[in-house]
């Protein structure tokens, strides 16, 4: 079966649109994106040389609001990538009634191997080269894989002094110190372990002991992690990767200590040898005898061949992308439970929304009100797809799309596009 996550997203698309009985025109317009830019960045690098970088922004859909989508820095970042990230964009804020349409960017590149000075370079020529395409009521970036508050920052330095507009509600996941939202570094995985929570309870697992195993512990897996533990969950192994031995496990069954693992990572640059842990294979992970499995890292990390082995009941997608229509329809047949990304992992782009609506208005929440709005959009959402599922008979994954897709077809059609 096809793996490109660009056939994923299409395919999900298509089944809602077919569900639903929609007109044909729905899927051919929902299908690709609305727009796809690709630049060519040229960055001075420290040597005196010159490098030119490949960035990309794909605007998906924006019937019901400006485009709302994450950048990525990443090497394996290209165009179809960027487009499927872009689909999965438009329904999952769809999927908590943010009023955003979907959006995505990347530079193909490795921040690992940058300077902070090639880094800066590099982040203010993206916006250079896109400004003209972004906005507060247009398009607007937050960070995703390989990016983070400092370069949120320097990009939107960047198009307030292009534009002359002290525009910082043109991008999201800034530093709280300037525009950025209380409760948005937590938000991802504060909305996964939410939504873990309802789908633990409707499942009957008792989420108090319970044995999680997380894959990745960068923002999103981080988080997870720490809600996890505080919703009782015993978090007994996490898979990371480190560019000089790709992926390892550190597994310990008595389940590991957030700020421990937090604190390990800072000072090592990874979690290789954290006391007390075991090292187990990548192929033992997927096989733990755990309740929940959370694939927190990239795509397309459970396969057809992983979704044979997994032994937990319940699986919640972090990630974007991380199961691919195989391993899907494997875990579906063996009766586990998949929360699909567009929920699990909408917490995300949730506390962007109030962080664009705080710097729209320039005014600032406590942290207490935007986790409890959070919260509330996270169960509502859950709840409302539930239904659907129910009603339908099928997977959270279909119910999602069907809850979504119906929500931006309904705009569409309203504006008189088709
Ligand atoms: P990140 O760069 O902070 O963390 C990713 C982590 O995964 C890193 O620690 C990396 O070492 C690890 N990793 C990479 N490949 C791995 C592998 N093969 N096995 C195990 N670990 C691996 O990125 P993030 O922001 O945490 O994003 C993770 C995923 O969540 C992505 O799919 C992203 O699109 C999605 N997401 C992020 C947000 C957000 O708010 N950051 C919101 C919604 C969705």
């Amino acid at each position: 079966m096809n793996t490109n996550p660009l056939a994923s997203a299409q395919l999900q698309v298509k089944h809602a649109c077919d569900v639903l009985g929609l007109e044909p025109v729905v899927y051919e317009l929902l299908k690709d994106p609305k727009r796809v830019i690709e630049i060519s960045i040229p960055v001075r690098m420290d040597d005196g040389s010159t490098k030119v970088f490949k960035g990309y922004r794909s605007l998906h859909n924006d019937a019901v609001g400006p485009g709302k989508g994450g950048i990525r820095f990443h090497p394996g970042v290209n165009m179809d990538e960027v487009k499927a990230l872009s689909i999965w964009m438009t329904f999952k804020c769809g999927v908590t009634g943010i009023p955003y349409g979907g959006a995505k960017g990347g530079i193909t590149v490795d921040p690992s191997k940058l300077s902070q000075g090639e880094l800066e370079r590099l982040s203010r020529g993206y916006i250079q080269g896109l400004h003209k395409y972004l906005g507060e009521k247009i398009d607007i970036p937050a960070p995703d894989v390989g990016t983070n508050g400092q370069i949120m920052a320097w990009m939107v330095d960047e198009y307030c002094k292009l534009t002359g507009h002290f525009a910082v509600g043109m991008l999201t996941g800034k530093p709280v110190a300037w525009g950025g939202s209380l409760g948005r570094s937590e938000a991802t995985g504060f909305g996964v372990a939410v939504t873990a929570r309802e789908a633990a309870a409707k499942l009957g697992i008792d989420l108090k002991g319970a044995k999680v195993a997380v894959q990745g512990f960068g923002n999103v897996g981080s988080y997870t992690v720490k809600n996890f533990i505080k919703l009782g969950g015993k978090v007994v192994a996490v898979a990371e990767w480190e560019p000089k031995n790709g992926t390892y496990v550190i597994y310990n069954e008595a389940g590991f200590c957030f700020e421990e693992l937090k604190d390990y990572r800072t000072h090592n640059g990874n979690l290789l040898g954290f006391p007390g842990s075991q090292a187990i294979s990548l192929d033992e992970f997927w096989a733990l005898d755990v309740d929940v499995m959370v694939p927190a890292a990239l795509e397309k990390a459970i396969d057809a061949k992983q979704a044979e082995v997994i032994k937990a009941k319940l699986v919640v997608e972090a990630a974007n992308g991380p199961v691919t229509p195989a391993g899907d329809k494997v875990l579906n047949q063996r009766g586990i439970t998949v929360t699909p990304d567009i929920l699990s992992n909408a917490g995300g782009v949730t506390v962007s929304y109030f962080e664009w609506v705080q710097n729209l208005y320039g005014y600032a929440w406590a942290e207490a009100e935007v986790k409890q709005r959070e919260e509330e959009a996270m169960v509502n959402a859950f709840e409302a797809i539930w239904k659907i599922k129910k009603q339908y008979k099928c997977t959270m994954r279909e119910a999602a799309y069907l809850v979504s897709v119906k929500k931006v077809a309904e705009v569409m059609k309203l504006r008189g596009w088709y």
